[in-house]
């Protein structure tokens, strides 16, 4: 770690100052929205000097900007790694990730509980390319010591996972993977480097999308992967090729949004605590799932990888759709919109939105009732969004 105090001191002092500080111009405090597509050279020498290697600059656009430099670097010592990647949206991410890391024919093991767009990623577009995929339930340790064999080449994990907030043991999972040469991937978007730190538990990449809580303000689309240096490699070089790239402009906000992190994370932590806390004691709230109350699964785990447990509340409502949709309805505060971790807090129901096309029996075995609500508390007042649920349970 640094020891400049700005890159090396707090969390707070790393989010605001960390990497920050290079490649400005005029004297000015933030880094500028470098809005060029390419960058140009002095003269033939200075490209001949350049291919052979003999320093290192920027060259078109699709490879490298100093913007993305600025966030990129703030993420690395937020989340404790030596490289990271920005992309332009998580999704984008996390395909880079298994193009660049899956071999042909691969085999890489994921969990049940998983963003539907990543299953999906691999179901319809790996699978052509012969990746055999195995499934195993979020956070059981035992199934992926079963799942994992000799030609497994990555073991993918949200944690907490959306939207059961099932939480892993990353050590005892990392050492598993290490022991037949797996690497370990945490999509670690719902903890944020505030709450959790995987590189530093063992994990051998940290995917974000940065689009939730590190852009923060509910205006940005993008993704990140941080790790060591020669894991990441690899995929800066494919992110080149593929150009699945940051616009700079929203480098330049998630580089803002990065600098509040941590105070936001307070919020967040503070009032999903307080919040989860207040519906397991309403009649009406049939159950709650939140990773820092002691009636969830992964209480005890997630006390010991995290030290907040963010500010995303999934709880089933003692009613049906339309009760739960009469709810959602008769809120003030949260909008009703798919994402998490921006300032406005904003709610959905899976059974509606992201698990609408899926028959019944199927979002059930997966454990989504219809009743399910999954609420992203902002930065509001807690006591104004309590108010406003109280409002609301009356309208089931
Ligand atoms: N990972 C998780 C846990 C998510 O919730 C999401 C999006 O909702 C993604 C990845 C995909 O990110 P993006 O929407 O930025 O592509």
């Amino acid at each position: 770690m640094s020891e400049d105090p700005r890159e090396g001191g707090g969390r707070g002092t790393r989010a605001v100052h960390g990497g920050a500080r290079s490649d400005r111009v005029g004297q000015s405090v933030t880094t500028p929205v470098f809005q060029t597509s390419t960058y140009t050279f002095h003269d033939s020498e200075e490209v001949r000097r350049y291919q052979e290697g003999r320093f290192t600059r920027d060259e078109y656009g699709r490879y490298g900007n100093p913007t993305w430099r600025a966030a990129e670097r703030q993420l690395v010592a937020l989340e404790g790694g030596e490289a990271a990647v920005l992309f332009a949206s998580g999704m984008a991410a996390a395909s880079v990730l298994f193009l660049s890391v899956l071999p042909r024919d691969g085999h890489l093991v994921i969990t049940d509980e998983c963003y539907r767009r990543t299953r999906q990623l691999l179901d319809e577009t790996l699978v052509k390319m012969g990746t055999r995929v195995s499934v195993i339930p979020a956070g059981d340790l035992a199934a992926l010591e079963g799942a994992l064999r000799r030609d497994t080449s990555l073991f993918f994990s949200e944690s907490p996972t959306n939207p059961h907030l099932r939480v892993l043991d990353v050590p005892r999972a990392a050492a598993l993977c290490h022991d037949v040469d797996a690497r370990l991937a945490i999509d670690s978007t719902f903890a944020t480097p505030i709450n959790q730190q995987p590189l530093l538990q063992g994990a051998d990449y940290v995917l974000h999308s940065a689009t939730k809580y590190l852009a923060g303000h509910n205006d940005v689309l993008a993704g990140a992967v941080v790790g060591a240096t020669n894991v990441i490699a690899p995929l800066r070089k494919a992110q080149g090729v593929i150009g699945a790239i940051l616009d700079p402009h929203a480098a330049a906000l998630l580089s803002r949004g990065l600098k509040t992190l941590e105070l936001r994370m307070q919020r967040h932590n503070e009032s999903g605590l307080r919040v989860a806390t207040w519906l397991e004691r309403d009649p009406r709230v049939a159950r709650v799932w939140y990773p820092g109350l002691p009636s969830h699964p992964d209480h005890a785990v997630a006390r010991g990888m995290m030290s907040g447990f963010g500010g995303v509340v999934s709880f089933e409502l003692d009613t049906d759709l339309f009760g739960a949709e009469r709810f959602i309805d008769a809120l003030r505060i949260p909008l009703i919109a798919p994402s998490f971790g921006g300032v406005e807090s904003l709610v959905e129901l899976p059974a509606t939105m992201s698990f609408w096309d899926r028959n019944t029996e199927e979002r059930e075995a997966i454990g989504i009732p219809e009743s399910l609500v999954r609420l992203g508390i902002g930065v509001e007042d807690p006591d104004d969004l309590i108010q406003d649920l109280e409002t609301a349970l009356a309208a089931i």
